[in-house]
């Protein structure tokens, strides 16, 4: 089938106004939020405030309606500026928002899809565990039905906004003996009985997003709370993730761009040998290979995203474009640091700071190999 990869002027203007945004408010104060290790929520704030949280969402709640295509245009555009700030807005938007979209209840999009959208809210997506990363089945948080509710008891790791978050959208087990299939999502707000903070967590890159370790001591909700039908969490996570990974893709194919016209602009400017350093075979076929890369990234996340738009199968496409977006980026954002030599490896560089913040694309949702996983499991493997 053919594909049409131009943009409506509609998805071209917004383009325009998200870069601005990105360029104005995210950019400059990308490399201090990285060094206090603090996700600025302020820029969330303004986000809301111009609508732009709300654009995959219904226009009822607040939204605007948009299509997958416009979500990787932000993602591509806020990456560019901060893979650290843009990972605390994707969780919220594209995981917790998103969750409660496709499956919450009229009285939950209404107390926390609506505020989510406005910026007066926070959500962070729990689905990971100390025991239970790629392998959801392992997964020992249980959801016991108690009175009108259910009590909570679990430990949930590496959760993005966990510290800062005002509601997590939380996976438990209510039906252990099914294994996957005995998972639902619920809605915890911070203030729950039983919930807790213990520890914020130090990582290697994206330091400009909050990440922490939650827990779950006899945290009773009521049983309005369970987000979807009991027993379908992991189905409805896995519809959640595949957009989430289209998007994901886009945000990588950012953060590579980011450190590919860096690396461009430094390579005419450097001189070495007596002339620039962009003058060297070796290093023009190094760009060449790089824009081949980038080109291929995006052919890839917007082939995604059409299908999305189109309401056509999507699965296998959406995982070949976080695997190879992710994976491309990881190789630019490295070979950056190459081209910049010494200056590079400072700290005051912003490609060292988009080379930590590449390697965590290949970890979080899904590795790379689980990636190829559902690659091989669509191809009937
Ligand atoms: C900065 C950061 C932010 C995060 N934010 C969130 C968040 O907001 N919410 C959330 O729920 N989670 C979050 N995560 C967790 C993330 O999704 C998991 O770390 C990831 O899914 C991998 O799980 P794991 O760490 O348990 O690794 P493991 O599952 O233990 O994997 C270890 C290694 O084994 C490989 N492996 C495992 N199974 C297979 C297999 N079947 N075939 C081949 N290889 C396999 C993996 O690919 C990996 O290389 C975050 C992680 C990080 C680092």
């Amino acid at each position: 089938m053919a594909i049409d990869l131009s943009l409506t002027d509609e998805q071209s203007l917004f383009r325009d106004a998200i870069r601005r945004f990105a360029e104005e408010e995210i950019a400059p104060i990308a490399r201090e939020y990285d060094e206090r290790e603090e996700f600025p929520l302020h820029v969330l704030k303004k986000l809301g405030e111009l609508g732009y949280l709300g654009l995959r969402f219904p226009r009822e709640m607040g939204g605007s309606g948009a299509d997958t295509v416009t979500a990787a245009i932000m993602a591509e555009e806020l990456g560019y500026a901060s893979p650290g700030i843009f990972l605390g807005i994707y969780v919220h938007v594209f995981l917790a928002l998103n969750a409660i979209a496709r499956f919450g209840s009229d009285s939950q999009k209404e107390a926390y899809l609506k505020p989510g959208i406005a910026g007066d809210k926070v959500g962070a997506w729990a689905f990971a565990e100390p025991d239970a990363g790629s392998d959801p089945g392992s997964m020992t948080t249980r959801a016991v039905v108690d009175g009108d509710g259910y009590r909570i008891n679990g430990t949930k790791l590496y959760i993005t906004n966990g510290s800062i978050a005002d509601f997590v959208v939380v996976t438990a087990a209510t039906d252990p003996e099914r294994g996957i299939k005995g998972l639902s999502l619920f809605i915890v707000e911070k203030d729950a009985p039983g919930f807790s903070v213990p520890r914020r967590l130090h990582k290697l890159g994206v330091r400009a997003s909050d990440t922490a370790e939650l827990s779950f001591q006899d945290c009773w909700v009521d049983k309005s709370q369970i987000l979807g039908e009991e027993n379908v969490g992991f189905a409805n996570a896995m519809r959640t993730l595949t957009e989430g990974r289209i998007v994901s893709a886009a945000f990588a194919l950012g953060a590579g761009r980011a450190a590919f016209d860096q690396s461009l602009a430094h390579a005419k400017e450097r001189v070495a040998f007596g002339q620039a350093i962009g003058k060297f075979q070796g290093i023009q076929w190094q760009f060449a290979d790089m824009a081949l890369e980038l080109e291929a990234a995006k052919l890839l996340t917007w082939q995604a995203a059409w299908l999305a738009d189109q309401g056509l199968p999507h699965i296998k496409e959406s995982s070949m474009a976080k695997l190879y977006a992710t994976e491309m980026c990881a190789r630019i954002t490295g070979q950056a640091v190459l081209l910049h030599g010494g200056s590079g490896y400072m700290m005051d560089s912003d490609v060292q700071r988009f080379y930590r913040d590449a390697k965590v694309m290949e970890i979080g949702e899904g590795t790379s190999h689980i990636q190829r996983n559902t690659i091989a499991r669509q191809l009937g493997l």
